[in-house]
């Protein structure tokens, strides 16, 4: 990771005390989408690390993983594959329930999205206490696919997710991390 895209990211990204419940350090990744520049150098960087690992698929997490996975799918000619939470995808689905850092709920995956022995690259915008990432990791062997990577743009490392990942053999990568919550 260069020193520069941490640097301009933490300068970008908004924390939000307390939102959407007492105690959570919201961190808000929208202002990134409205900084071209800011969004561009992610998705270059992601694009630029995906070509070389060349997953087969990538799969992204409703919603903000949505929002990043999706120019890079594009760029490097990928499958793009959505989790979504329950009752939104219309087709036959695998699901599972799962907790994230305030809150609990039920992703759902697309029984035919993933073939037997596929590598997957997972995508969301933030990595807390892993739940969601680590139900999704789930979802995906359950289809027979391989995770190879978790990518976020932020890392909560205090809370437990990434290290979690690692326990369940799923590498994190994450553009930048913050101390605490
Ligand atoms: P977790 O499952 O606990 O790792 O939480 C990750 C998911 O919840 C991601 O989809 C994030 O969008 C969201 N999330 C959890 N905690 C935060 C936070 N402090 N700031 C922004 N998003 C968060």
């Amino acid at each position: 990771m260069s020193d520069d895209l941490q640097t301009q990211l933490n300068n970008t990204i908004r924390t939000v005390s307390d939102w959407p419940e007492p105690g959570v350090q919201f961190r808000d990744i929208t202002p990134i989408l409205q900084n071209p520049a800011v969004f561009k150098a992610v998705i270059d960087h992601f694009c630029q690390r995906y070509s070389e690992l060349k997953p087969d698929v990538l799969v992204c997490i409703d919603a903000r993983g949505f929002l990043f996975a999706s120019p890079v799918a594009y760029a490097l000619g990928l499958p793009l594959v959505p989790i979504r939470k329950k009752g939104k995808l219309p087709y036959h689905t695998v699901s599972t329930d799962y907790s994230l850092e305030y809150g609990t709920g039920t992703i759902e995956l697309h029984q035919d999205a993933i073939e037997q022995g596929q590598s997957v690259v997972l995508v969301d915008d933030l990595i807390a206490t892993g739940g969601t990432l680590l139900a999704s990791a789930k979802l995906v062997r359950e289809l027979g696919g391989r995770v190879i990577e978790a990518a976020a743009i932020v890392d909560l490392p205090d809370l437990g997710g990434s290290q979690k990942l690692i326990d369940d053999n799923v590498k994190p990568y994450a553009l930048t991390t913050y101390q605490g919550v």
